[in-house]
């Protein structure tokens, strides 16, 4: 399979990249369009403070330091250009829509081939990652990337929050969800975020970076359009130095690396879930979420982009199953699944030579929906503490797991099913009607 990579800027300068695995584009015979003719400001150019009325250059937010845990807090303290809003009803990670036939009374932000509402110039598109709008995490052109100690007792130490944050568009279908993408698709995706960890931890004051999804209005999903997110950390987060640590002593103890231990022992064990020639899935011998799944690659990798072809392709294959198998852990009165609200969330070594060998690829799957109906919510203990409470045993996890999984491939052999006997092959399969719903949940008109 072929994936071309084109990248571009939004006119505010932010960067866009194309990954595409369609025919024409993959192929090089057509180019995605390339301009944003939305009238924003470029975001890195000095602009008039409205206070002071001076020029001003740009900054990136700032992260201050918690002095009791010792953990970096970014806070929403940059300008935000709001110069251009999308209309309230339009979606920003739809593409393009195509210009009316008619000629049509020309309008700032439109251009003959095409009607810009949201981020993505073209009219279609596979997957596409782009610079968040407003991020969390961004360096400003000369920033710098050193704490700042703001009073005398220095107790008060500051630092750019200057990482990077991107979203990944997973279709440009609305109304599409990623475990119905056809695995080609899923492949790019993958690709796209091997790309993309390899890019930024080759960017100056990245520590570590992290892909990850979350799906659902339960989790609080504002964007129902299929989509992930990459953040490049300027620091080493709290989890990734917890895990750091507890593998640092379990090799100065036995000599060993602790994650390829452990997924080798549930390989074999009551929790395994599903393995393919290059993945295993296991719920955790400790997992803490009413649903909690992990993905490791059978071989010892750091990273996404160490992953093979082959290790990719595979990957594809088996997470697109986990994806469909989770959408059924829960299901209704009549039996009908009960889509799962969730994060997935790629943990990568980091980038610090001395941290980077303790560090090793696993997905990390989790849901607050404990039951039909109902969420966990972090309470006191947790949230207050940090101290979990599981309200099931990852054992029953593993086992409803293993049989959803079971009804789901059940399903998905039964579409793949021939739909008729007469031995003429039809095209309108399962795909065509995955595609007709998607485009009708997205008030489309299917063609
Ligand atoms: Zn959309």
């Amino acid at each position: 399979m072929t994936i071309r990579i084109t990248p571009t800027h939004l006119a505010d300068g932010r960067e866009l990249f194309y990954f595409d695995d369609s025919p024409p584009y993959a192929e090089g015979r057509l180019t995605r369009r390339l301009d944003d003719p939305r009238p924003l400001a470029d975001r890195s150019a000095p602009f008039k403070d409205p206070l002071t009325g001076q020029l001003t250059k740009p900054t990136g937010p700032q992260m201050r330091l918690d002095r009791l845990t010792g953990e970096w807090i970014p806070m929403a303290s940059h300008r935000m250009d709001r110069t251009f809003l999308p209309a309230a009803d339009s979606c920003p990670l739809c593409p393009a829509r195509p210009a009316p036939a008619e000629p049509a009374p020309a309008e700032p932000g439109t251009t003959a081939q095409a009607v810009q509402d949201g981020e993505i110039p073209d009219t279609d598109y596979d997957v596409v990652v782009f610079e968040n709008r407003f991020p969390s995490y961004w360096r400003a052109p000369d920033q710098g990337i050193h704490t700042a100690q703001e009073d005398e007792a220095g107790l008060w130490r500051s630092r750019p929050a200057a990482g990077r944050c991107e979203v990944v568009c997973f279709s440009s279908q609305h109304g599409a969800a990623l475990a119905d993408l056809p695995e080609t698709r899923i492949r790019t995706i993958i690709e796209a975020w091997a790309v993309r960890t390899e890019a930024l931890q080759a960017t100056d004051g990245i520590a570590q970076v992290y892909p990850f999804e979350n799906r659902g209005a339960e989790i609080g999903v504002t964007l129902s359009h299929p989509h992930g997110q990459i953040y490049g950390y300027p620091n080493t987060t709290p989890k990734t130095g917890a895990m750091v640590r507890q593998a640092a002593a379990y090799h100065r103890q036995t000599g060993r690396h602790l994650l390829p231990d452990l997924v080798a022992a549930e390989a074999t064990g009551p929790r395994l879930v599903a393995q393919s020639q290059h993945w295993l899935a296991y719920v955790p011998y400790a997992a803490r979420w009413p649903v909690e799944m992990h993905l490791a690659p059978r071989k010892d990798r750091p990273d996404l982009p160490s992953l093979s072809p082959a290790e990719r392709d595979d990957l594809a294959a088996i997470y697109q199953r986990l994806l469909r198998g989770l959408d059924r852990f829960f299901v209704d009165a009549d039996g009908a699944p009960i889509p799962l609200p969730y994060i997935a969330g790629w943990h990568q070594a980091p980038v610090d030579p001395t941290l980077r060998p303790l560090g090793r690829l696993h997905l990390q799957f989790f849901s607050i929906r404990r039951a039909p109906g109902k969420l966990k919510y972090l309470a006191g203990s947790e949230s207050g503490m940090g101290a979990w409470i599981s309200d099931t045993t990852p054992e029953r996890i593993a086992d409803r797991l293993r049989a959803a999984l079971a009804e789901a491939d059940a399903n998905t052999a039964a579409d793949a099913a021939p739909q008729s006997n007469t031995g003429i092959g039809t095209q309108a399969g399962p795909a065509a009607d995955a595609a007709t719903n998607a485009d009708a949940a997205a008030g489309r008109t299917a063609s």
